[in-house]
């Protein structure tokens, strides 16, 4: 099995400024084409230290992608550290100086400044990696290093332009390199149950397989991730698993609500809206998320106040006085005050104390009420959650779609109310 290793360089991804997005990407993108990386490594903006990084994954890396410090300014200096180290020699590419001249020229409308040439610089012998967006190119070259044959891969910083590079040329190279070994992935969520419940399940199950299992912690419930050699092990240990399960497992593949909720949406023809008194608009905002959304989803309305409760949705006063904005009452209202006034399939609705602070005996921190109206069909859930503001929120957002979905599976006539 071909080992690879990430470095990732910027000294802003050390500091916390900047989101190790490549990392996640190339992570993602690896794993699902069955060749997990082994190591990841992120350095800030110092040849020392790059050097070092280096170093460090070719101890068992056979090949090193490195992602960064192929701009123009005095402290990219990838391609500088990388040569040094290889003992590569960096020439100026006529074509690559060609290709800086015309970039320049289209984007600034004037002469590409000396500074820039660094870009057209290329260790001998690489391969150039295009980039359509982008002033640099990346860079692909092999080496031997501790006796062994190894591949190293350089390539910009920039998201926009590191995520097609890695896409178009990256992950073919490295799926050609040894075609055979790969370490197959399936994951399913397990809604609505925690790690350790789901473990006591899972593990049972799929002893007898030879695959290695994952759980990931997620506020709509546990992740689980079964990986092995062999794809058909894979596929019946993950049909095993989710039979353990139970009720609770989406389908293989299925690792979030969100995807399977807007594909239920999607095949029922069915539109959704939202109302949210406590999620602030956390369910709004994790639907929106997802392009394409627009097919389903139609908008909803954030209702804090008793007074837009009202407005917005229909929730009656007499409602409010009676049961209070925290009740079961007023989040099957704000449910099929949706549904209703926004025009939708489905809706669901949040309303609960998130705290720290607003809590009493009688409704503490944590209560919340999700509901969900699926054609003229409703649910509504209490929960009682722990955790922080954030927790809470997160969890009441995740609980709620959670609701939806069952309810859309629920055979008709099998009300929760
Ligand atoms: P560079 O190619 O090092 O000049 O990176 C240019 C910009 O890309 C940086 O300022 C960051 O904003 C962004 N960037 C670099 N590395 C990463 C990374 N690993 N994840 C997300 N963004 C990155
Ligand atoms: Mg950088």
């Amino acid at each position: 099995m071909i080992k690879i290793a990430m470095i990732c360089t910027g000294t802003e991804l050390l500091k916390g400024s900047t989101v190790n997005t490549n990392l996640a990407f190339l992570g993602g993108e690896l794993t699902a084409a069955g060749l997990p990386p082994v190591l990841e490594i992120a350095v800030g903006d110092d040849c020392g230290e790059l050097s070092g990084a280096l170093a460090s994954a070719l101890r068992s890396a056979d090949a090193v992608v490195v992602s960064g410090g192929l701009g123009p300014t005095v402290d990219d200096i990838t391609l500088d550290v990388a040569a040094r180290f290889f003992g590569l020699e960096l020439v100026e590419s006529p074509e690559l100086s060609l290709r800086l001249e015309e970039w320049w020229r289209r984007g600034h409308r004037g002469r590409c400044p000396r500074m820039q040439y660094r870009q057209a610089r290329c260790p001998a012998g690489a391969r150039i990696i295009p980039n359509p967006e982008g002033s640099a190119v990346g860079y692909d070259f092999e080496t031997v290093y501790g006796g062994r044959s190894r591949r190293i891969f350089l390539l910009p910083g920039p998201p926009r332009e590191f995520e097609p590079m890695a896409r178009d040329y990256l992950l073919p190279c490295l799926a050609g390199l040894n075609p055979e070994d790969r370490i197959f992935t399936t994951g399913f969520l397990a809604a609505g149950i925690g790690e350790s419940a789901a473990s006591a399940a899972v593990e049972p199950a799929v002893r007898e397989f030879a695959v290695t299992v994952a759980y990931t912690a997620k506020p709509e419930g546990a992740v689980v991730y079964l990986s092995g050699s062999d794809a058909a092990t894979v596929t019946a240990a993950v049909a095993a698993a989710r039979r353990a399960v139970g009720e609770a497992a989406l389908p293989a593949g299925v690792t979030g609500v969100i995807p399977e909720l807007i594909a239920r949406l999607r095949t029922e023809g069915a539109t959704l809206s939202t109302a949210e008194s406590c999620t602030g608009g956390l369910i709004a905002a994790a639907l929106t998320d997802r392009p394409g959304v627009s097919e389903v989803y139609l908008g909803g309305a954030v209702t804090y106040s008793n007074a837009l409760k009202t407005a917005l949705l229909g929730v009656a006063p007499e409602l409010l006085r009676e049961f209070g904005a925290v009740s079961s009452e007023t989040a099957a209202a704000m449910a099929a005050g949706a549904a209703s006034r926004f025009g939708s399939t489905a809706a669901v609705a949040v309303t609960g104390i998130a705290g720290p602070g607003g809590g009493s005996a009688a409704k503490p921190v944590g209560l919340v009420y999700v509901a969900a109206v699926w054609r003229g069909r409703s649910s509504v859930r209490e929960l009682r959650l722990r955790g922080s503001r954030r927790a809470i929120r997160e969890r009441a957002r995740a609980q709620a779609l959670l609701l939806l979905l069952e309810l859309m599976n629920a055979p008709a006539g099998v009300d929760e109310v």
